[in-house]
């Protein structure tokens, strides 16, 4: 029985040889980028004004002036005005080109604007604190060529913006895997029906397709009976058809746990089966020589869950070619003991401490099958082996399911 340490390394060693696409910048947000994305103009591309109000020379203020002619109006998307009279000014939108020959901007707030005649006259009563305020000038937040966007982001709203900023549309990013989600077992019926008092409803298929939803990737669902001759034909074509897929259930030593053995005649090659942890001790991986990649989870609720938020999920993120982030960890919020030598996945609950650590409190569940216990969760606390008493404050990698 490998480790749970090995088993992500031979996981994450099988990524998929997944293609570049274009999409369209609309459609590319939780993709992962392939290109790189630089500033195609500065940031700002001129002297911005960042408030309504009026723009003028800041000696002329300073020289004692209070009170201005406002030769004309410079609103945003106009080219840019030009200021006649160095003690005149003009008024100007948010947004706009600073006029040239002007050099400070102040807000309406702080001003009085009156007629008199055709004249418009604007009297300053706050002044400006200092030269130069309330302008965004061009480059500062950027200059031309920089590079913005690297290869392996993901991409979130604020990279749609700085792309869409930059003109870039379609954006390289990387295919997401098709993936088939397969639930085993001829206990389980459709969430649609009424179950015998044998049977229960399948959830799994369900957990699953819609955690892959959340990561962006499309999942379709399969159901195969215990019966081998049927595991074998549907997983078969899943195989040819699905860049990867998802099994949950018929993986341990029962006398209906096909999966494993039909997976083998069909030439995929077993790289692990059983992991030194719980839950999801029965987990089995494997590959096929078409490069077709198989996870078969335990089929427990909150095995399949520990399973794929551990390993399918980085998998997918290196597969997608997604640069790696930092591991989470939190501290245990009270004294824990777990004897077995197995990684224990514990679930819990996290909480912010005031001095900002993450803080997890266990989750009281009835063992694998409680998946209810989840709906208390956000994450689970990975507890290595070789230790059996693990202490409050003590911290250690944590598995979050549940978004921020
Ligand atoms: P197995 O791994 O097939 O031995 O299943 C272990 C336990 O998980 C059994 O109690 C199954 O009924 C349950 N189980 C298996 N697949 C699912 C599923 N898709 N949804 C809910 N429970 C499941
Ligand atoms: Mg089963």
């Amino acid at each position: 029985m490998i480790s749970s340490a090995d088993a992500l390394t031979i996981v994450l060693s099988h990524l998929l040889p997944l293609p570049r696409i274009r999409v369209p910048l609309a459609e590319a947000v939780d993709h992962v980028l392939q290109e790189e994305v630089r500033a195609d103009r500065d940031f700002p591309p001129f002297d911005r004004v960042t408030m309504d109000g009026i723009a003028l020379v800041h000696q002329a203020w300073e020289q004692g002036q209070q009170t201005f002619l406002v030769e004309e109006m410079q609103k945003a998307g106009q080219p840019q005005k030009q200021l006649l009279e160095p003690t005149a000014c003009l008024e100007v939108m948010t947004g706009a080109m600073l006029p040239m020959g002007t050099d400070t901007v102040i807000r309406y707030e702080d001003l009085e604007l009156y007629e008199e005649g055709s004249n418009r006259f604007a009297r300053v009563q706050t002044g400006p604190k200092v030269a130069g305020q309330n302008i965004h000038r061009r480059g500062s937040d950027q200059l031309e060529g920089d590079l913005l966007l690297k290869p392996g982001i993901l991409l979130g709203p604020a990279e749609i913006a700085v792309a869409a900023s930059v003109g870039k549309d379609p954006l390289l990013v990387c295919r997401p895997p098709v993936l088939a989600v397969v639930s085993t077992g001829d206990e389980l019926v459709e969430v649609t029906q009424q179950p015998q008092p044998h049977q229960i409803r399948k959830s799994n298929v369900y957990m699953l397709q819609a955690a892959l939803r959340q990561a962006g990737i499309q999942a379709e669902r399969f159901h195969l009976p215990d019966v081998k001759e049927d595991i074998s034909r549907e997983l078969e074509r899943l195989l040819g058809q699905f860049d990867a897929i998802l099994l949950s259930g018929g993986v341990s030593m029962g006398k209906a746990d096909f999966v494993p053995e039909v997976l083998a005649g069909l030439g995929v090659e077993k790289l692990f089966h059983q992991v030194a942890q719980r839950p999801g001790k029965p987990f089995w991986f494997g590959k096929s020589p078409a490069g077709k990649v198989a996870f078969a989870l335990p089929g427990n609720p909150v095995s399949t869950f520990v399973c794929y938020f551990k390993y399918v999920v980085p998998w997918l993120q290196a597969s997608m070619q997604e640069k790696p982030a930092p591991l989470p960890v939190a501290a245990l919020a009270q004294d824990y003991s777990f004897p077995p030598d197995l990684t224990f996945f514990l679930t819990v609950r996290t909480e912010r401490a005031a001095d900002g650590r993450l803080l997890a409190h266990p989750v009281r569940a009835g063992g694998s099958g409680d998946f209810t216990s989840l709906l208390q969760a956000d994450g689970f606390l990975e507890l290595p082996r070789h230790q059996k008493d693990f202490k409050a404050g003590e911290v250690f990698p944590f598995i979050r399911f549940r978004r921020e």
